[in-house]
This record gives structure tokens, sequence and C-alpha cells, in this order.
């Protein structure tokens, strides 16, 4: 079908995003939680359901709920329950899930997206704690499909929002969002490939201008956010075929197949479960006190958000500077160590991007092993913004010496001879001899050959051993050919 047709409607997009919590042990029950154990290793009478058990609350789930519900801006719910969710699967022995239903510990707030259309914000309906269901393994046997019960009974959180994403592009940077911001809290490793990050996509089509919603597909099973954004925009195209072709949409749950990129049915809504939910006999109603809010508040890191705004503002870092100094808390952490000791914003932001980054990829290591305290980092600021050695002499030189050094970067500069002779009468010097030595490119400069301005650069930074501060000298060398 012409692009003109798919241009006639709009994307309405809603994702429910499951995320496994950190907590050292399970939701109900003191089994450790721990990804890779052998199976059915973590497992006890309470997360094998068997009956007569009794679940208990584990107090770090609520904080991290709490915490998350802040740092989205949520109203925290101070009086609510548990409640049952039933139905029969393999992989969950107890027949129910422990979740919340009438009474979310979080309602209301909000994620911000960028997207290239600009800034916009996506509203969160709710935010409630569950429990996983363990893991059914369907291709280690060739015959048989074979369960593992570390999962049962694994803390989450669900996230859902309003249906208010309106390209496979936003649903993107919201997944991405909600990803560096369950890590900067700590609370879950983000990780789709793994599965502690799951996420699943309500796509409906309307006609552009239209108010009522279309008919949704909810589709599941994409392991990162490019497969997310691949399943949207394939839903999206089968959608319109259909409906161009005067069928119905009916509503489904559908799979994704990363292989082909494409969307198959699950099962249809007709086969819908009935849950009956109602109220857990076997745990108490739940009392947040509004103290116990403000002591999980006191607890909150910087948010990357609050962070990438004062960069661009109080700090003048451009976006993709600020963008990705946040990426990640470590980074950001470490940046803002490096500037309580200067105020040469800029300078720090590029030593974290292009210098330390680079050694670390290099290296493949992250930020906490990397040996140099961010003080440091400052101190060679301070040095190359004092004109004693140049930047490319401190970035080519002197970082890699700082590296695993106990001295100073002053005291390395010094020790290596790359504290640089800054007076303009030095750098003539040099560079009246490296222009004198070539008297015919003189004249096919003059001529009009500019890009020689390189070859006498070459030759000063040869001759001058790279103490000179190449900018200046630069400057210099041209002036001296155009007189
Ligand atoms: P369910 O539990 O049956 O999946 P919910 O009411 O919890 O139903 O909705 C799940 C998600 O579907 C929410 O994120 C919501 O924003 C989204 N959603 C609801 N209606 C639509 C629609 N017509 N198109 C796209 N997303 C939708
Ligand atoms: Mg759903």
């Amino acid at each position: 079908m012409s692009n003109d047709i798919y241009d006639k409607y709009e994307i309405v997009i809603g994702l429910e995003i499951h995320i496994q919590l950190n907590t050292k042990t399970k939701a109900y029950c003191a089994d450790v939680n721990e990804f890779g154990s052998a199976p059915n290793t973590n497992v006890s009478m309470i997360s094998l359901g068997h009956p007569g058990t009794l679940p208990k609350v584990n107090k770090e789930v609520i904080n991290s709920a709490i915490k998350l519900g802040l740092a989205c801006g949520c109203n925290i719910t101070e009086h609510m329950h548990y409640d049952r969710k039933n139905y029969f699967y393999a992989d969950l022995p107890k027949g129910y899930q422990i979740t919340q239903d009438k009474t979310p510990i979080c309602t209301g707030g909000e994620i911000p997206i960028k997207t290239s259309n600009g800034d916009k914000v996506i509203n969160i309906t709710r935010i409630h704690m569950e429990e996983d269901a363990g893991k059914s393994m369907h291709d280690q046997d060739p015959f048989d499909t074979l369960v593992d019960l570390n999962r049962a009974g694994v803390a989450l959180l669900e996230i859902v929002s309003e249906p208010e994403m309106r390209s496979s592009e936003e649903a993107y940077q919201y997944l991405a969002y909600v990803r560096k911001l369950v890590r900067y809290l700590d609370i879950c490793d983000g990780n789709m490939e793994e599965g502690s990050m799951r996420c699943d996509a309500n796509v409906s089509v309307r006609l552009k201008g239209q108010q009522e919603f279309g008919t949704r597909a909810e589709v599941k099973n994409m392991n990162s956010l490019r497969n997310v954004q691949r399943a949207i925009d394939f839903e999206a195209k089968r959608q319109i075929d259909l409906i161009e072709l005067g069928n119905e949409i009916i509503q489904e749950t559908r799979s994704f197949d990363a292989t082909n990129g494409t969307t198959f049915s699950l099962r249809g809504k007709a086969n819908a479960h009935d849950y009956r939910y109602f109220p857990e006999p076997d745990l108490g109603a739940l009392h947040v006190t509004q103290k116990h809010i403000e002591e999980v508040r006191a607890t909150l890191p910087p948010l990357p958000n609050e962070l990438f705004k004062r960069y661009t503002t109080e700090l003048g870092l451009s976006e993709y500077d600020a963008g990705v100094i946040t990426e990640t808390k470590e980074i950001a952490m470490y940046y803002e160590d490096i500037i309580k000791h200067t105020n040469n914003y800029k300078a720090a932001a590029n030593w974290v991007m292009v210098d330390i980054k680079s050694y670390l990829n290099q290296n493949a290591i992250d930020i906490n092993s990397f040996l140099v305290k961010p003080e440091t980092i400052a101190q060679l600021i301070t040095l190359i913004d004092s004109g004693k050695i140049s930047s490319s002499a401190a970035s080519q030189k002197l970082f890699p010496l700082i590296i695993g050094s106990t001295k100073t970067p002053e005291e390395l500069a010094v020790e290596n001879n790359l504290i640089q002779d800054s007076s303009d009468d030095e750098i003539i010097k040099i560079a009246e001899q490296v222009i004198n030595e070539r008297p015919e490119k003189v004249a096919e400069y003059k001529n009009g050959n500019k890009g020689l301005l390189g070859l006498f650069m070459g030759d000063f930074m040869k001759a001058s051993k790279g103490k000179a501060d190449p900018k200046k000298a630069n400057q210099i060398i041209r002036q001296i050919l155009d007189k």
C-alpha cells in the first residue's frame, strides 16, 4: 500500500512494563533472589505453593515501589491491600499470583521523553507490586517442557502507562527513560535480554482526527528496546492493512517473532481469563505513613532529568553533552565530583566524554574501576587553563601517565618535560626557523596552496617537541606566512 494511506492513520500505544526488583530475597518469602542459580535451588515451601504456608511482606519491595513512585511524581497510596489473581499455569504452583488490583501503591505521575519532535510527557496510570511466576523452558529437552521455580515469587513492579504514545520512537524513548531511572534508583538492572525488564505493547490505530481509540492488540515477548520498536511498527502496519481491506481488528494478545520481525496471535480476548480477583486473605492491609514516605524520599539519588536540566541551563552544556553525561548514574556522579573542583564545566564534560570514555572502552572497564580521582581530572583542567600545558599534550601525554600514578598532574608534567613554554617569542623563533627551511613551500603557499599550513605545523610540532600551545603556534605561523 502506498505511504499516503499509512499517513492517514495515527498510532496509539500504551505500555505495560514489568521490572524485576533486585531485592535480596523474594517478595513474600526469604528465598534468595538470584539470576543464574542452578534450577530449582532458590525455592522453599512457600514458593512451591505448599498448602498451609503463609506469605510475608518484604519491606524492601515496598520501599522500591515508593522510590520509583516518588521519582516519577506519583501519588503514593497510604492505605492499600494485596489481591489474589487466580489462574492455572505449570510454572505457577500456587495457582494464583499475589498482586494489587484495586489499590495500586502508586497512581498518576509521568515519564518525560525526548523525541525528534521535541519534549513530551507520558502519564502513568498506576504502578503496583506483584510477584513473578516460574519459568517454563521449552528448548532444554527434546520431549518435555522443563520448569524452573527459582523465579516464582520474585518481586515485580508493573508500570502501566496511559495510551499516550503516538509512534514507536516515543515508545522506545519511554522505555529507555524507565530503564535509566530504575538503574539510577538501583532497584532493577533493567536488562531486557535477561528478562529483568519486560514490556507488553498495546497498539491500536485510528484515522487522524478521530476521537475514539481503535481496537488494540497487546504484543508480548520483545527482548530489547529495538525489538519493541520493530514490533510496534509491524503491528501498526498490519492493522492499517487490515482496515484498508475492510476487515475489523480483533482484540487479542500477540507474540513478536524477532527473526522475521512479525507478530502472530497467541490468544483472542474471547478466551480471556477471568482472574476472580479478591483481597489476599493471608496478608494484612498496608498503611504507608507520610513519615515513611519522607524517609524514603531522603534516600533518592539525583534523577537523570533533573541533572540534565541543570547541566543544560546552569552549566551551559549542550543537550548532547548533558545526555551523554547523564546516561548512567556512575558517569554522572563522576562528573559531579570533577566539577566540585573546577568551574570549567565544558572541559570537564569533554574529559569524561572523550578521554575517559575511550580509556574505559579500550580497557573494557566501567567508571567504578577507573583509578583516576575526579579531583585529579580537575587539576589537569586547571593546568591547561593556566596555560602551563597544551591540551593536546595533556590528553596525549599526561593523561596516560596520570593513570595509576600517585603524583599530581603538575608534578608529572614537570618530570616529563611537558610544561609548555608559552611565551610568544619562543614560538616565533621556532616558527621562523621551520619556515625558513622550506623556501619552495613558502612560495607555493603564497601562490594559493593554503593546505601547506599543515606541513609547517607538523615541522613546528616536531621542532618544539609538542611543548608549545598548537593553537597559538598555528596563529603565529599563519601570520608569518601571510606577511
Ligand atoms: P489489560 O490489563 O486488559 O491489558 P488495561 O486497562 O490495564 O488492560 O490496559 C493496558 C494498557 O493498554 C494500558 O497501558 C493502556 O494505556 C493501553 N491501552 C488501552 N486502550 C488502548 C488502545 N485503544 N490503544 C492502545 N493502547 C491502549
Ligand atoms: Mg495487559
